[in-house]
C-alpha cells in the first residue's frame, strides 16, 4: 500500500494544532532521545487509542473478519519475495544478526499472506478476511516529519481480503459500507472519494490480467454507484498492481485527509504463489484486496483531535467526568461518586487539589472534560451531584445514576 499522504500544506501552529492540543491535554509526545517521528503515547492518549481499537476490533469480528497478530521484524528473504527489498529498500530499516539480514516491517501484507498460505484453502473457505492493528516502520526524511501526521513508526488498521474473482463485487460493497459505518461513528460524514484506475493507453505498465483489471475496476465503480457515493475517476493514477478507491474525509475546518483505502493487488498473490482449490478440484487464483479504514492511527488521532479541537465526544474522551469537591471535607464523598461511576465503566477523576472551586472548574474546562460533577454540602446531603456539561454549562442536580444514564445514552448515539 502506498504511503499515506497528507495533501494539506504544512501549517503554522494554531490553537487547533494537534501538537499543541496533544501537549495541553497530555496525550502524547515525541522526543529526540527516542528518535524523531516516533510517538510516545501518554496514559490519556493510550486510553483513547484503546477505545478506538476495542470498537474497531469488535466491529471487525461482527463483520466477518478474523483478527491476526504478526511480528515486527522478518527475514530479508520474505521482503525479497514480496519485492520490497528491490523497490522499497530506501524506506526500510534493515539490520543483521547471525549473518542473517532482517527488516523491521514496513507493511503487514506479507505476514497475512503467510497465514493464508499456512494450509490449503478451498473455495468453501473464501472469502478470508484478516484484520490487524499492525505497527510498521518506514524511513521518512527528517524534513518531511510533522507531529503525528507524518511519522516513522505508525499503526495501520490493516486488513487483507482473499477471495475468488466471482466474490469481488460483494466484497467491495461490504468494505465500502463498513468504511462508512466506521467513519460515521467518529463523526465524519463528508468525504471526497477517488477511484484510481490504470492508464488505458499504457496497459503494459501494469501487473495482472486484462480480465482481472476490468472486473476489479467495474466492481469498485459499481459499489460506489450502488451506495450512491459521488466520486471522481482518476485514470492512470493507480499503482502498477491494481486499481483502488481512496476515501478522503473532510474535517470541521473543511480540510481533506486521506483515510480509507481499498486496493486490489494482482502482484503479491503471484509472488507468494497463493491460490485456492475450486469446485473442480483444481488450483485457481485468489484475489487479494488491501484495505485500511482509518489509515495510520497516529494520523487519524491527529485529525480527530483537530476536528474536535480537543473536545472529544464523550465515548472517546480519556476522562469523561471530573469530580470536583468544593473543599477537603467533600473529598470522601467525591471518592464515593468516582467508585460508583467506575463500577459502570465511566472514566472519571477527582480533583482533590486545594484550589478554589472556580479554579477547578476552569481547569476541567481547559482539559475539555465532557462532564463535571461538583460535590459540596448540598450534594453530599442529598446524595446527588451538581453536573456541568462542557460547552453547555450547568445542567442541574442529578443522582449518580442519572449522570451514568446520560453518558451511556450519549455514547451509543
Ligand atoms: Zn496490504
Amino acid at each position: 500500500m502506498n504511503l499515506l499522504e497528507n495533501k494539506n500544506k504544512e501549517r503554522e501552529p494554531s490553537n487547533a494544532d494537534h501538537r499543541l492540543i496533544g501537549q495541553q491535554l497530555d496525550l502524547f509526545s515525541i522526543n529526540e532521545e527516542v528518535g524523531i517521528g516516533l510517538v510516545l503515547w501518554h496514559p490519556k492518549g493510550t486510553i483513547v487509542r484503546k477505545i478506538i481499537r476495542d470498537f474497531w476490533e469488535e466491529e471487525h469480528l461482527k463483520n466477518g473478519y478474523k483478527l491476526v497478530c504478526t511480528p515486527h521484524i522478518a527475514r530479508g528473504e520474505l521482503w525479497k519475495i514480496s519485492g520490497h527489498l528491490d523497490y522499497y529498500e530506501e524506506n526500510m530499516y534493515l539490520f543483521e544478526k547471525d549473518e542473517e539480514s532482517y527488516v523491521v516491517k514496513p507493511m503487514n501484507c506479507p505476514f497475512h499472506i503467510q497465514i493464508y498460505k499456512s494450509k490449503p484453502r478451498s473455495y468453501k473457505d473464501l472469502p478470508i478476511r484478516y484484520a490487524e492493528w499492525g505497527t510498521v516502520y518506514r524511513y521518512e526524511r527528517s524534513g518531511t516529519l510533522h507531529g503525528l501526521l507524518r511519522v516513522r513508526g505508525f499503526t495501520v488498521d490493516d486488513a487483507h481480503i482473499f477471495c475468488a474473482s466471482e466474490q469481488i463485487d460483494e466484497e467491495i460493497l461490504r468494505i465500502l459500507g463498513f468504511a462508512e459505518h466506521i467513519l460515521w461513528k467518529f463523526g465524519f460524514h463528508k468525504y471526497n472519494v477517488y477511484l484510481s484506475t490504470r492508464d488505458p493507453k499504457q496497459p503494459e505498465k501494469y501487473m495482472g490480467s486484462e480480465e482481472n483489471w476490468k472486473l476489479a475496476q467495474k466492481a469498485l465503480a459499481q459499489a460506489l454507484k450502488t451506495k450512491g457515493i459521488a466520486y471522481r475517476e482518476m485514470p492512470g493514477e493507480t499503482v502498477f498492481y491494481g486499481p483502488k478507491i481512496d476515501v478522503n474525509i473532510i474535517d470541521a475546518s473543511g480540510r481533506e485527509w486521506q483515510c480509507s483505502t481499498i486496493q486490489f493487488d494482482f502482484n503479491l498473490p503471484k509472488r507468494f504463489n497463493i491460490n485456492h482449490i475450486g469446485p473442480d478440484g483444481k488450483e485457481h487464483e485468489v484475489i487479494m484486496i488491501h484495505r485500511a479504514l482509518l489509515g495510520a492511527i497516529e494520523r487519524f488521532f491527529a485529525i480527530l483531535i483537530e476536528h474536535y479541537r480537543g473536545s472529544l465526544p464523550v465515548w472517546l474522551a480519556p476522562t469523561q467526568v471530573t469530580i470536583l469537591p468544593i473543599s477537603d471535607s467533600y473529598v470522601q464523598y467525591a471518592e464515593q461518586v468516582r467508585e460508583k461511576l467506575a463500577a459502570y465503566g465511566i472514566r472519571s477523576e477527582v480533583d482533590s487539589s486545594p484550589s478554589t472551586i472556580s479554579y477547578k472548574i476552569r481547569q476541567a474546562e481547559v482539559q475539555k472534560t465532557p462532564y463535571m460533577a461538583i460535590c459540596g454540602k448540598r450534594e453530599a446531603k442529598s446524595r446527588k451531584i451538581s453536573v456541568r456539561k462542557h460547552g453547555a454549562g450547568n445542567i442541574g442536580l442529578l443522582t449518580t445514576k442519572e449522570l451514568i444514564k446520560n453518558i451511556k445514552t450519549e455514547c451509543h448515539r
